[in-house]
């Protein structure tokens, strides 16, 4: 049975559990993990260190001029086993995962310039295969040709309540009410944006995964892809 290293793309809705699944989907197959989300919170976070947004208004020409001073990477970190983001040479894998880079970064990944420059890295990444990549627009724009492709989504109160537990387990202080709040409002921005909306593609597998285990879903997944790697056409 030939195997290809196939790519595969995952999307979905904001805390729908794409890259808890991605992640483990990677090391199963010994893939490269690769979060595009974090490469637009690092986008965002550069964008704050240099002001280009406060609060919620965004300085569009700042941003803009500000992306040839963005370098981004990911490098492995073997004490957590993860690769992490760095920003300009410094690791922001935490730095990004607080609610004020939540709260602006649908509004930077709206800015065309920030996609074009973060699709190219990513298209390049994944050219020579063996790449689960998860974010909104995976299957739709930066990987249309991937082998396989889920569309990942759950009820917005089950989502907010898994990210609940995830930011309190992290040790952050925030309530339910702004979660949830704030994983509708990416959702909403993230769908009605211009340019490469979060869309479900017409050929990707549907998973809800509100009643679903952790263990389940990723049973579910391990047999797809082992299905798709045998016979990728
Ligand atoms: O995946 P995560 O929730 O970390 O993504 C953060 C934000 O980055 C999303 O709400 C969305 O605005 C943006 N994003 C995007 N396209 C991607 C990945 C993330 O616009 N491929």
């Amino acid at each position: 049975m030939g195997k290809s290293r196939i790519n595969i793309a995952i999307d979905g809705h904001s805390s729908a559990g794409k890259s808890t699944m991605a992640k483990s989907l990677a090391k199963e197959l010994n893939y490269v993990y690769i979060d595009t989300g974090a490469m637009y919170r690092a986008a965002t976070l550069h964008a704050m260190k240099e002001r280009s947004i406060v609060d919620t208004s965004v300085n569009e020409v700042g941003l803009r001029a500000g992306l040839e001073r963005m370098f981004l990477s990911f490098r492995y970190n073997p004490k957590t086993e993860q690769s992490e983001i760095h920003l300009n040479g410094n690791n922001v894998e935490k730095e990004i995962r607080t609610m004020e880079v939540a709260q602006k970064v649908s509004l930077v990944a709206r800015v065309p310039e920030v996609r074009t420059k973060l699709v190219a890295i990513q298209q390049r990444m994944a050219e020579g295969g063996g790449v689960v990549m998860d974010g909104r627009d995976i299957g739709t724009v930066v990987l249309p040709d991937a082998s396989l492709k889920i569309f990942m989504t759950a009820d917005p109160e089950t989502r907010a309540y898994r990210r609940l537990r995830e930011m309190q387990n992290a040790g952050k202080k925030v309530s339910y009410d702004d979660v949830l709040e704030n994983v509708l409002e990416r959702d909403r921005i993230d769908s009605e944006r211009a340019v490469a909306p979060l869309r479900q593609s017409d050929d990707a597998v549907v998973v809800d995964n509100s009643e679903l285990t952790v263990e389940e879903q990723f049973n579910f997944l391990v047999s797809l892809a082992r299905t798709r790697m045998a016979d990728p056409s």
